[in-house]
């Protein structure tokens, strides 16, 4: 059989495309030994894990601690006030994560804080309160979250409102906007039981001394009698009364699910729409039994099984009860599912259920798409009957 005939000087404008190809290997730029640096780029700026070391514990109060986070090696990546880091730890041979928001402002570069407080037999926050010590490491992933404010969208009008420890991601945006001294109209009604129970308040007293355009007020539920602070409730009179251009205002809501279900309805009554209103889920997922849609006739103790089909082939079986997520079930048993923020929102945690029933609090936001293909957000997804799961 003859040889192929090499048809490509048929072809017009080939000897221009093969002359030109000739010059770019002379004097062009050989691409190839650039292989990876875009991706060495992109892991530099947003990091999906982070090794960070605990340089400084800060004693805020009674319950809470700022753990100041270092990284040796690397820089710290830049991130938006308000965004979270969610902490990986190991504890009782479980490994876990939960978010917390970062506290410290995007301007100082050499550390993140996180100000951690103590919630009732929560299995994270007590641990990083009395086990963590200067020197531990970390895992984290890099920040996270949508909280943050958006100057295209959100105006220059802003009313916070928080709620205990809801003030965190707050302090990074009260932080950066008055040291970078931007044109912002800022408003924070910061709601407590008490004065013991409120953070950061001399230098939120000092912040609103040097920058006339941060207002604070220091709203208390439970005062003690020497407490000074208005009293009550942040509810739709104090915002009246303090608020003069509503309409031309976005809020910004981070607290505990019943302060932010509150807050929420309180701004609704005001005639403010959804779309000005911002808001973190802080809660743990302690509160699925009191969610109307909750099936009455199910009790929390009810036992049930999962099978759950490891990516080794293997198939795991888990006893558990109905009254627990999912995914502390998976992590109790050893078995390792990404998550960031655990309520339900950012999906890192969703898994193909093939068989059985889970509830899902309408506050977890399932795509359509993952209804549709069977996918449920294992840290919102209670089981409700025995379930088959599997784990790519
Ligand atoms: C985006 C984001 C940012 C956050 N930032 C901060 C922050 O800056 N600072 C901060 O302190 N916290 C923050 N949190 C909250 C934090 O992530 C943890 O939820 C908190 O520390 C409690 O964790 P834990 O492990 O101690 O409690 P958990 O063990 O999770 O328990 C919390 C409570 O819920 C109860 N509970 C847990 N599981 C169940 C269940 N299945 N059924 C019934 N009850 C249950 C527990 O008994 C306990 O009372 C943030 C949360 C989010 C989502």
């Amino acid at each position: 059989m003859s040889a192929r005939q090499d048809i490509r000087h048929a072809l017009k404008g080939y000897q221009d495309i093969k002359r030109e190809m000739e010059i770019c290997q002379k004097y062009g730029q050989d691409y190839r030994n650039q292989k990876g640096l875009k991706a060495t780029i992109i892991d530099r700026l947003h990091p999906r894990q982070l090794e960070l070391t605990v340089s400084e514990i800060i004693t805020e109060n009674d319950n809470t601690k700022t753990l100041r986070l270092t990284a040796s090696g690397r820089a710290l990546p830049a991130f938006l006030p308000g965004q979270y880091l969610s902490v990986s730890v190991q504890i009782d041979g479980v490994r876990t994560s939960r978010p917390y928001s970062i506290s410290s402002s995007p301007t100082q570069t050499a550390y993140y804080d996180l100000t951690v407080g103590r919630v009732k037999d929560g299995f994270v926050s007590n641990y990083l309160l009395d086990e963590v010590k200067v020197g531990d490491t970390f895992t984290t992933s890099g920040p996270l979250g949508n909280f943050y404010y958006n100057p295209l969208f959100h105006g220059r009008k802003l009313v916070f409102l928080a709620g205990g420890t809801g003030i965190t991601p707050f302090m990074s945006m009260i932080r950066t906007f008055t040291d970078q001294n931007l044109d912002l109209d800022i408003l924070l009604l910061y709601g407590c039981r008490s004065v013991k129970d409120a953070l950061f308040l001399p230098e939120l007293a000092q912040r609103v001394e040097r920058h006339p355009n941060f207002r604070f007020e220091l709203v208390l539920s439970e005062p003690d009698s020497n407490d000074q602070g208005r009293r009550g409730l942040i509810d739709a009179n104090l915002i009246k009364e303090l608020v003069d251009d509503i309409a031309g205002t976005t809020f910004y809501i981070c607290g505990p699910s019943a302060m932010q279900k509150f807050c929420t309805s309180q701004l609704e009554s005001l005639g403010v729409k959804r779309r000005a209103i911002r808001r973190e889920a802080f809660t743990a997922p302690g509160d699925v039994f009191d969610d109307p849609a909750w099936p009455q006739d199910v009790s929390a103790d009810q036992p049930v099984t999962l099978y759950v089909q490891h990516p080794s082939g293997e198939t795991v079986t888990i006893k558990t009860r109905v009254g627990e997520p999912v995914l502390t079930t998976l992590e109790k048993a050893g078995l390792i599912v990404p998550s960031a923020c655990r309520t339900g929102e950012c999906s890192m945690c969703r898994v193909k259920m093939t068989a059985g029933e889970v509830f899902q609090p309408s506050s977890a936001l399932v795509r359509q798409s993952d209804r549709l293909l069977g996918y449920i957000h294992t840290c919102r997804a209670y089981p409700l009957s025995d379930l088959t799961l599997v784990i790519q």
